[in-house]
Parts: C-alpha cells; structure tokens; sequence
C-alpha cells in the first residue's frame, strides 16, 4: 500500500507528521528539508499513520467539513469576505478586505483560519467586556475566548466569562449582545423579567440580535 501525504514547508524547526480530521497525511516540515529526509520519516512512522489510518469512527467525523477553496466566502463581523489562495508566501492570514492565504499554507487553511479567528475574537470582545462591565457596574474575573458547544457565552460561578470564538462572524451588535447578556448573569442569574430589563438598559434593540442568533445559531457547528 502506497501511503500519500502533503507536505508544508514552513519556518519550523522540527519534522511533523499528522493524521488530519479528514484522514489526510501531511507533513510539515522546515523549509528546505530534502526530499528523502521526508521519505524516510513517513517510512519510519508507517505503522502507526497505518494504525491511526485504518481507525474510522475518529476520523470520520468531520467528512462533511466544507472544503476550502479560492472563492469561498467566509463571515467576519456580520459580512461575507472572500477567501483567495495566493501564490506569495507568508505565514498565516492575511486579511485586506479578504482573506488571503499562501497557497503553500493551503492544507492548513482551517486552522490558520480558525487562528486568525480567535486571535480577532480577543481582541474585540476583550475591551468591549471592559467597557460594558463599567457601565452596568459589574466586576469579572477573566474573559475567555474558547471553543463552547453550542454555546455563544457562559459565565462560570467564579464570574469567569466564556465566549465563543465564532463570535467574531456576527455583526457588532449581536457580539455587544451576548457580552451584555453574559455581564447581566452576574447580577440576575437568570432570564427573569428583571434580566431582560437590565439587558434592554444598555440595548434598547437586543431582540434584533437575539433574533440574529436564532437564524444563524448553526454557524456555532460549523468548523470554521
Ligand atoms: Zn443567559
């Protein structure tokens, strides 16, 4: 049996080799690395790509993943921007009015991608937690920007704040929605009528993202 792989030249120092969700070998490795030096870590580590390969129930899952391609539209605060494969090689994503990934970076789009996310997602939602805890007067303890089933937020008992990095594909509004949603748990554990008084205080329209949410509450089992 022949075995296939990609591999992904990048600036790191050491050969990896990994079995991806979709069953797909790749290897990265350093920049440069000959050809055969690759052969024979595939070779080396047969057995157990053969192993993890034949294993179906843990990569099966994420078949129905969508494939990322130039041209697929990706949501990013409530708007559809383009992603493009690109022929200059950097590392990462960039984004200017689209997203662009080096085509060298391609078997790792998802994960840049979700990266990229995450990254944004601190740094919107962190000072936004900030400045509304000012105004309803709350205290927190962190704000963690993580990835919840099927949740948008949470907050924990230690008034530590949880939030989904998908966060980043609503619009503005619905992500100033959840945050206020979650900082008015720590005066009202629950949705009372007193709750949703506070909630409307500091957003008069929250029904409109609420409903926002409900329309695209899917986006939160989407991979990317
Ligand atoms: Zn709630």
């Amino acid at each position: 049996m022949n075995l296939e792989y990609s591999i992904v030249y990048s600036a790191r120092k050491t050969l990896q080799i990994s079995v991806e969700r979709d069953r797909s070998v790749i290897v990265r490795a350093p920049e440069g690395t000959p050809h055969n030096k690759i052969e024979d870590a595939v070779e080396s580590k047969k057995l157990w790509l053969y192993e993890k390969l034949k294993n179906p129930q843990k990569y099966k899952e994420t078949s129905h993943s969508t494939e990322l391609v130039s041209g697929t539209s990706l949501l990013y605060l409530g708007k559809e921007y383009r992603l493009d494969f690109v022929g200059d090689i950097f590392d990462g994503v960039v984004f200017e009015s689209k997203f662009l990934i080096s085509r060298r970076a391609r078997m790792m789009a998802a994960e840049l991608l979700k990266g990229w996310y995450i990254e944004s997602a601190r740094c919107i939602i962190r000072p936004k937690v900030k400045l509304h805890a000012r105004h309803l007067g709350v205290e927190y303890n962190q704000v963690l920007i993580s990835d919840l089933k099927y949740r948008w937020g949470s907050c924990t008992p230690k008034n530590n704040l949880n939030f989904n990095w998908r966060l980043v594909k609503a619009p503005m509004s619905v992500i100033e929605y959840v945050i206020i949603h979650e900082l008015t748990h720590l005066l009202e554990p629950n949705h009372t009528p007193r709750f949703w008084s506070i909630v409307k205080t500091q957003l008069p329209n929250y029904a409109r993202s609420k409903e926002w949410l409900k329309n695209y509450g899917d986006l939160l089992e989407s991979r990317i």
